[in-house]
Formats: C-alpha cells, sequence, structure tokens
C-alpha cells in the first residue's frame, strides 16, 4: 500500500513541503535511484555508446543495451522493438516523417483524432500537406472517448494511418486500443497509438495492445527529460526508412551508396541519450518495486475523492465525462464564468501548481467550444490532504475574485 510518506522519495517535493503539485500530466516529479542512477552512468560509465571498443566504452554500451531491454520489458515489448528517442513529440515526428518517406500519396487517408495533443496532430498534419493525402478527424463520443463504432464509420481501405492517444491529456478518458486496432486493421491501416500519458499511470502491455506503433515519453513516467521512444512493431519497423540520419546508424557508408543498420539501431542518428535510458531504466525499476496494483489502487482512490469534491463545488464543469470508472487521475473543468487562467492564478497563490490553457490541444478545445481549461493531473504522490486543500481554494475562487460577494 502506498502512503503519504511516499513522497519523500521524491527529493523535490521532500524539499518543497509546501508545494502542491498537481501538474503531473505535464511532467512527473523524479525519485532519488533516478537522479542515482543518472549520477552514477556519468560517474561511472560515461562514454560515447557503440563507438570503442575500450572497456569504459564496452561498458556505456552494455548499460545502455540493459536500459533499452529494461524500459522495454516494462512496456510488454521486445528490446528490439524499442527506439529511444527525445520523447512522444520526437517519436511521432519520427514516424509521421518515415510513413510519407514509405509512400503516402493523395489517394491515401490518414485519421487523427481531434482529441489528440498538438505532439500527434501536427506532424500528420504536416506529411498530409506535403504529400497530398486526405487528414481526417476522429471525433470523440460525449463522454470523450474514442469508439471503434465511430473509428468504423470513418475508415475505408484508403487509411493507412490511424494516429490516437491511449489517454487524452485533457479528457482523461482512457481509450479502448485494442477494439480500435480492429478496426483499423480490418481496413488494412496501422495504428499509431500516442500512450505519453498512460505510461507510469497504467501497466502498458504492447505485445498484447494491437498497436502497430506505440509512443511515450520518460519525463512523464518518473524518469528524466529528454528521453522516451518508439515501440515499432516487428514486420513494419523493416519496411519504414530512416528519419535522421548520421552517426552509428549505418552499416556502411561510401560516397556512393549508404546501408544502414537494422533494428532500432536504424533509428538513432548520432549521439544517444544513455544517461537519460540509464535514469529511465531506473524509473522503471522504482515502478516495479512499488508494483502496478498499489499504484493503480492509490491514484484511484484520489482520482475518485478529486471528482466526487470537483462535483460538491459550484460552478464546476468537468470537461469530458464526469465517470471515475471510465479516466484516470487527470480532470479538466471550468469554473462557470471565470477564465481557467485566472482560477489557475488562485491556486498558484496558495502554492497549488495546475495547468490551465488549451493544454497543447486547442483543436479539442475549439470542437467543444471552450477557450481554455484548468486541468489537475495526480500521482501515487499526492495525498488526500493536498485535494482537500485545492477543493478549498477552489471553492472561494469565485468570491476571491469578487464575482460573488
Ligand atoms: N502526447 C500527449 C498526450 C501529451 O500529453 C504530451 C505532453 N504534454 C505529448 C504527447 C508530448 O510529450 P513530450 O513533450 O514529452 O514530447
Amino acid at each position: 500500500m502506498i502512503t503519504d510518506e511516499i513522497s519523500q522519495d521524491f527529493p523535490l517535493l521532500a524539499r518543497q513541503m509546501e508545494l502542491i503539485y498537481l501538474d503531473n500530466a505535464a511532467t512527473t516529479q523524479k525519485p532519488h535511484a533516478v537522479l542515482a542512477a543518472e549520477q552514477e552512468w556519468y560517474e561511472a560509465d560515461n562514454a560515447n555508446p557503440a563507438r570503442g571498443l575500450y572497456d569504459l566504452s564496452e561498458r556505456a554500451s552494455a548499460a545502455y543495451e540493459d536500459a533499452r531491454a529494461a524500459v522495454a520489458a516494462f512496456l510488454g515489448a521486445r528490446a528490439g522493438e524499442l527506439v529511444f528517442t527525445r520523447g512522444a513529440t520526437e517519436s511521432l515526428n519520427l514516424l509521421a516523417a518515415s510513413v510519407a518517406r514509405a509512400g503516402l500519396t493523395k489517394d491515401d487517408t490518414v485519421i487523427v483524432s481531434r482529441s489528440s495533443h498538438h505532439a500527434n496532430f501536427l506532424p500528420w498534419r504536416q506529411v498530409a500537406r506535403d504529400t497530398e493525402a486526405r487528414l481526417v478527424a476522429f471525433e470523440p463520443d460525449e463522454h470523450g472517448q474514442l469508439t471503434a463504432e465511430a473509428l468504423a464509420k470513418i475508415i475505408d481501405t484508403r487509411c493507412k494511418i490511424v494516429a490516437v492517444e491511449a489517454v487524452s491529456n485533457v479528457l482523461g478518458v482512457v481509450n479502448d486500443i485494442a477494439s480500435l486496432a480492429q478496426v483499423a486493421h480490418a481496413a488494412g491501416a496501422r495504428l499509431v497509438v500516442d500512450a505519453a500519458q498512460l505510461v507510469g499511470h497504467r501497466p502498458v502491455d504492447f505485445a498484447a495492445s494491437g498497436a502497430d506503433a506505440l509512443v511515450f515519453s520518460g519525463h512523464k513516467m518518473y524518469g528524466p527529460m529528454g528521453i522516451g521512444g518508439v515501440l515499432i512493431r516487428a514486420g513494419w519497423q523493416e519496411r519504414l526508412p530512416v528519419w535522421q540520419q548520421g552517426g552509428e546508424m549505418i552499416e556502411t557508408v561510401s560516397w556512393e551508396q549508404v546501408t544502414y543498420k537494422t533494428g532500432p539501431a536504424k533509428w538513432e542518428a548520432g549521439t544517444v541519450n544513455a544517461a537519460g535510458a540509464v535514469g529511465l531504466a531506473a524509473a522503471t525499476a522504482y515502478m516495479r518495486q512499488l508494483s502496478w496494483p498499489a499504484m493503480v489502487a492509490r491514484e484511484q482512490e484520489l482520482s475518485d475523492y478529486l471528482l466526487a469534491g470537483l462535483a460538491r463545488v459550484a460552478g464546476v464543469a468537468i470537461v469530458g465525462t464526469p465517470e471515475a470508472g471510465r479516466r484516470h487521475g487527470l480532470v479538466s473543468f471550468n469554473i462557470e464564468g471565470v477564465h481557467a487562467h485566472d482560477v489557475a492564478a488562485v491556486l498558484a497563490s496558495e502554492q497549488i501548481g495546475v495547468r490551465a490553457g488549451h493544454h497543447c490541444a486547442a483543436p479539442l478545445h475549439q470542437y467543444l467550444r471552450i477557450p481554455a481549461s484548468v486541468r489537475v493531473s495526480l500521482s501515487f504522490y499526492n495525498s488526500i490532504g493536498q485535494i482537500d486543500k485545492l477543493l478549498d481554494v477552489l471553492a472561494s475562487v469565485r468570491v476571491r475574485l469578487g464575482y460573488d460577494v
């Protein structure tokens, strides 16, 4: 069972006891184990992986590949399926650029969810423009869910890619990836899943998911910034051309001809973020030791408490379904008559950190006809006491701003 003491594992939280950090969807705090692993890498193993033949360099290569194996296993994938990148954004840019180079044409369709983060929307929009492929919006239903039924209505055999999020960073709703994969595959399309908001909150089993590619960011799963990845299913990986070029991603190079490595290495141009990968592997070890049942139960308890509390605050309108069962600990809302930025400013004055704005999902906010929203996003290291404080301040926002006297 996870208790409030868990926050002591996180040096920033332990130092800043007055801070109520409720912006975990933007980035999570890092446990001591992750910081120590990164430091140890630089003190004991730092050399450029996959280059030298001396002991230190071989140790660096081994540490990097061990990290790949650990992170892949944590996500239910094989090491050969995990390409390390800077994070979800780079992963989606890699996929979109590579799919386009593999041969996207004006006769093809790309389906992207309306509830996508810009990191998913913009790269596909760009390649659709460049190749004249048709870009089709996949609308979430009234609960904020992307359903197989809705996908079946807009897909046909011209569709090459369906790109969706596992959990929207605004709606907090968990989508059923397996059912979306069935519909995409029946039409002959590939399913790309942005799992940036799922990793670190729910177990991911890439092998069983049905996704052809799945992207994530390490910094949203208690790992360092600047490291993340894309899992690309064997069979598709070989058919996708390389993206960035340079460094050790080649097999042979001459002035006339280049051949590339196979597997993840062909995607990892230039010097890799080995310290980040080692730190991320430490984050997965930390979570393994906490265990999924404990992390999920704690976040569910906090999330249920938050939703029930928000329902009691006058004027709160939740974005997406208020039903606790369909979502995890990420809730966006507005307070009637108050701009989201004003709500966030009042919360900030009480040391409560939340996000306000369109959360890099502007098309979704336009679709919902709201200018912005306030987002509270939880981690297992938050507490009931922190949520009580949040709810107290929210209940006083309109009075504090002078709307109600
Ligand atoms: N997708 C989703 C759903 C996200 O929430 C985010 C981060 N806000 C991203 C992609 C982009 O992640 P990163 O900035 O780490 O590349």
